[in-house]
């Protein structure tokens, strides 16, 4: 399979430099040259086949003409190493869990699956693959947790001192092996400043072959579509599920939409948003205009200009009325996500995290308008993540710690300390990495 880039549709390149470079030249996004659809006989059996085999199944229509199948199911099954279980609220109103993963947050599938790829696709090089990435918490930990202990690659994190949470802190230090953390004496943009310098460093960026692990790289997006299949086989036979996400960059809702097109019976996506909503607006009005983040208490999803935002489009052929008739949008602010958490604890008495919650407010509102509808929600992270709002909410301490989270807060910090300056870090490179 060949990919292009959507802005440039004879930029085009194969399998491996789509996922190695993440980002096209030309700051497009890569896209496959044609979109897979699974096989009538797939869909006949899909509602008795494991959450691996589906995810085996769908990983093989994007990429089993470039990856033997043996390679791809260890892949598939080195990534779902947990699994993602629907819980009904009541029979129409279900939650999907996706934070069941290592970092407690949907964005393990993506990370793993993509660590495990990249691994494959550089095997026969001699030299090990070195991923760089600056992180201001929760990325860091998701790519450094994702690479542990996968052979042929290693991961360098930078953040900035003092500025991380102390559980981030450990997530990114105390895993050890092939995952260096460097403390860096200044602020996140001078983290970012140092990988992005480095990757212009020709010299060292060849010589250490190095990688970034970004969120827009496609292998992220097909992953997180494996579980839009495996939920909505869960419902009662010939129900169609409306799917509502809690977005951000919105590469969630693309992998949806992935699935669908892979042949998935979808009655209607939510794009679920907080103050942020740039894409609600857009649905509305027709009008796209990005803006400048505003914090909310559901941070992950604080974004002004999503990157996954060209892809949707080029998904609909640029029609904002074919996107509108397939996604509702609507947006919340932190007062009535606030209350959602409160009243989804008190009516069911279930922990949602401040994401989620905002996610559960658009599916109340689609059901409203739409008697009938069954929705998955999609829960993307673990309400232990925010122990400030849910403790606020629900009472000190009242969401309890995963024993997975809890056990790296026993482990020591180990952490090399920098200063800002570029040529200390380049030095440092070259006696470490070279
Ligand atoms: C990243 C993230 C989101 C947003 O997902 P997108 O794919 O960027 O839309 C939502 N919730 C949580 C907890 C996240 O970490």
């Amino acid at each position: 399979m060949k990919y292009h880039s959507t802005n440039n549709a004879s930029h085009q390149v194969d399998l491996k430099e789509a996922i190695l470079r993440s980002l096209p030249p030309d700051n497009g996004l890569y896209m496959p040259n044609s979109l897979p659809t699974l096989p009538e006989d797939f869909w006949k059996n899909y509602r008795n086949m494991s959450f691996k085999e589906i995810g085996f199944a769908v990983a093989s229509a994007f990429f089993g003409e470039d990856v033997a199948a043996e390679d791809l199911r260890k892949i598939v099954n080195g990534t779902i190493e947990f699994d993602a279980p629907l819980v009904a609220l009541s029979p129409d109103d279900h939650i999907l869990e996706l934070f069941h993963g290592p970092t407690l947050a949907f964005k393990d599938f993506g990370a793993r699956f993509m660590a495990r790829l990249m691994a494959h696709l550089t095997k026969n090089e001699d030299r090990m693959l070195t991923v760089l990435v600056a992180t201001s918490g929760d990325t860091g930990g998701a790519v450094a947790s994702a690479f542990h202990n996968v052979p042929g690659t290693r991961v360098v994190i930078l953040y900035p001192k003092g500025k991380v949470s102390g559980l981030q802190e450990k997530q990114l230090t105390a895993l050890g092996g092939n995952i260096t953390a460097l403390e860096i004496d200044g602020s996140f943009d001078d983290c970012q400043a140092l990988v992005k310098q480095a990757f212009l460093d020709r010299e060292l960026s060849e010589r250490m072959n190095l990688t970034s692990a970004n969120s827009i790289n496609l292998s992220r997006l097909v992953p997180q579509s494996f579980y839009y299949i495996h939920s909505a086989r869960q419902l009662p036979e010939g129900v169609k599920p409306v799917f509502v996400v809690p977005s951000g960059n919105f590469g969630n809702l693309t992998a949806g939409l992935l699935a669908k097109q892979l042949g998935l019976p979808v009655e209607h996506f939510v794009a679920a948003t907080n103050r942020n909503d740039v894409v609600p607006a857009y649905l509305e009005k027709g009008e796209y205009l990005p803006r400048p983040s505003v914090a909310t208490i559901s941070n992950a999803m604080d974004v002004g200009a999503p990157s996954n935002f060209v892809r949707m489009q080029a998904l609909f052929g640029n029609s904002w009325n074919e996107m509108k008739s397939n996604i509702s949008g609507m947006s919340f602010s932190d007062d009535e996500t606030r209350v959602a958490i409160r009243e989804v604890k008190s009516k069911f008495g279930y922990q949602i995290d401040p994401h989620g919650a905002v996610g559960w407010l658009a599916a109340r509102q689609y059901r409203k308008e739409h008697p009938g509808s069954m929705t998955i929600t999609l829960e993307t992270a673990h309400p232990a993540k925010f122990p400030d709002v849910m403790d606020a909410e629900l009472g000190k301490d009242s969401v309890e710690i995963p024993a997975r989270l809890a056990i790296l807060a026993n482990q020591p910090k180990v952490a090399t300390a920098l200063n800002k300056d570029w040529q200390t870090f380049r030095d440092w490179l070259t006696a470490n990495i070279l």
